[in-house]
């Protein structure tokens, strides 16, 4: 596998990787720009050609060309293996031989089954007939793949096995069923059905909805029918139109998710690119996850009958709880918002753009104290700032005329639900990977100068220099195994760091050893604070001795020495 990671560092450059995504300006020896990852106005992201790597300064995050693939691509480590792989051309493919093998068949037949679909559609003039009334347009339904189950038990099967698939592939993958009864085989699980195939965060196939059209599709499932989990197909882990929407979303800021695939697709078609489906299920834990790469601002379009009823919606509360900002959108007309499109994408897009903040748009919705306490109470507990909650129980005070102190203490009897495993605010897969990636993590002033020492002295540490060489060289040989056990996405950071720090300093060696004097000062102060507790615990102890404890005495002797090395060190 790491064979494979180097190839493919060693055949792209990651200037190149990142430019084909985000504009960069020359810096120096590198390039920067205002961060894909963050809001910002002046640059703080960073790409070092020399070493390969890219940095953040104000969002923390970086690391190299795989990483960056992840976060702006919205993808997992293969899949941004993958997508690298490719543009490092032939030779590389050959990614985890086996299960990647099977992964890609199943990929590929997948590929078939959309350009079936797609081919019965054409031959269906209802189906298309139909499409067209719910408003929909031709290149819609082609940029989105949709296409058309016909009736019958064995079209696909039958045309997979044509294409060379077995059938345990194609069970595998989800599109055919072993029957109950012993001898009948296998059949199509989509029959008579309108087909949106789901694609993966990178846009490959992994699994399809259907939709009922016709008789036959009614007599199993509802309306809609989905792929069962399958090696491809995560289905918590995916949200229909996510890989047409990301780049949108992270444009915009902000994702608007809806119920289903139509509305998803007819949302597209009216201009809110950035749209999103659940298809189906509630909000997941994972769903956020993947919509947090690129924005932490959520907008839920409801119809106005479901507004009132998805009040308790449990997506919404994780949403809260991670630190989202949750907007409800409702569709005008109170229709659905495949419906609103058809009759008029300009209101959609408005009543998107009009979302209201979630806790406001109850509280304007509920009238009644109980309505109330069940139904927003819960939202405002989950909230992470102290200060948001206490604006909102303002808020429901002067609504219900009752005390603040009233609604705090129906606050408290909230009964929250347990966090999922694995919260966001801990370390995701991706932040796992790079150590420098967790900006929450307190730094403290002696950690910051520490890594400024560290930074200079790793980028210099083959500088000719006779004035910095003595300084560095030694610093090296005392820190040696703390350089060993340094993760190499961390030296990287801080070389960089350095180099964008210092690279204008007359002189560094003067730079070093201020910093390393700094240093020097700040662990004296901290020693100094600690003997002072003590002395203070040792002072009360003894108050009533007179003649001075031995013990006290040698704690202040040595305070008065290191009083007296902070003084030196301050004014030498
Ligand atoms: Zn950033």
């Amino acid at each position: 596998m790491s064979s494979t990671v180097e190839q493919i560092k060693s055949r792209l450059d990651i200037t190149d990787v990142v430019q084909s995504y985000i504009k960069l300006q020359k810096a120096g020896a590198n390039f920067k720009a205002n961060c894909p990852f963050h809001n910002e106005k002046t640059p703080s992201f960073f790409v070092s050609p020399a070493r390969q790597s890219w940095h953040c300064f104000g969002c923390s995050r970086g690391g190299d060309m795989f990483s960056f693939v992840m976060e702006i691509e919205g993808v997992d480590f293969l899949e941004s293996l993958k997508i690298l792989a490719d543009r490092a051309g032939g030779g590389v493919e050959k990614i985890d031989k086996n299960r990647q093998n099977e992964r890609l068949r199943l990929l590929q037949l997948m590929d078939e089954a959309v350009k079936f679909y797609e081919t019965e559609l054409r031959k269906n003039a209802d189906v298309v007939a139909y499409l067209k009334k719910r408003g929909m347009k031709g290149e819609t339904a082609k940029a989105f793949n949709i296409g058309f189950a016909p009736a019958g038990w064995n079209n696909l099967r039958d045309y997979l096995k044509d294409k060379g698939y077995s059938e345990s592939e194609m069970e595998k993958a989800g599109m055919i069923i072993k029957s109950a009864k012993a001898q009948a085989g296998y059949y199509d699980r989509f029959r008579s059905r309108i087909m949106f195939p789901i694609a993966s965060a990178s846009g490959q196939t992994v699994g399809f909805s259907g939709r009922v059209f016709g008789e036959e599709g009614t007599d199993s499932g509802g309306k809609y029918i989905n792929s069962p989990q399958t090696v491809l197909y995560n289905k918590s882990g995916i949200l229909y139109g996510f890989d047409k929407a990301k780049n949108e979303i992270r444009q915009k800021d902000a994702c608007v998710i809806v119920e289903g695939q139509m509305d998803a697709v007819m949302s597209h078609q009216a201009g809110a690119v950035n749209t999103v489906a659940v298809s189906g299920t509630a909000l997941t834990f994972e769903h956020l996850k993947l919509i947090k790469r690129l924005t932490e601002k959520i907008i839920m379009a409801f119809d106005k009958d479901e507004a009132g009823e998805r009040a308790s919606s449990k997506g919404i509360d994780m949403a809260l709880a991670e630190g989202f900002e949750v907007k409800i959108a409702v569709s005008p007309s109170g229709k659905d918002p495949a419906d609103a499109v058809l009759d008029n994408p300009e209101s959609w897009v408005k009543a998107v753009g009009e979302a209201k903040n979630v806790i406001e748009f109850y509280l304007e919705l509920f009238d009644e104290r109980k309505d109330i306490e069940r139904k927003i109470l819960p939202y405002i507990a989950v909230l992470q700032s102290e200060m948001e909650k206490a604006g909102w129980v303002k808020k429901i005070s002067e609504k219900l005329k009752i005390k603040e102190d009233a609604v705090w203490d129906e606050l408290k009897k909230v009964r929250l639900t347990p966090k999922p495993l694995g919260s966001l605010a801990s370390k995701s897969h991706l932040e796992a990977k790079l150590p420098s990636g967790n900006p929450k993590q307190k730094q403290t002033r002696l950690d910051f100068m520490r890594n400024k020492l560290l930074g200079i002295a790793l980028w210099q540490k083959d500088t000719k220099d006779p004035s910095l060489k003595p300084v560095i060289d030694e610093f090296i040989a005392l820190k040696k195994e703390e350089i060993e056990n340094c993760p190499t996405e961390k030296k990287n950071r801080l070389i960089l760091e350095a180099e964008l720090f210092f690279s204008e300093e007359a002189s560094l060696a003067n730079e070093f050893l201020k910093i390393k004097k700094e240093i020097e000062k700040e662990e004296i102060k901290a020693e100094l604070e600690n003997m002072t507790e003590k002395i203070k615990e040792l002072e009360m102890a003894n108050k009533s001795d007179e003649s001075g404890d031995p013990k006290l005495k040698k704690y202040l002797d040595d305070f008065h020495k290191l009083t007296k090395k902070l003084n030196d060190i301050v004014f030498l």
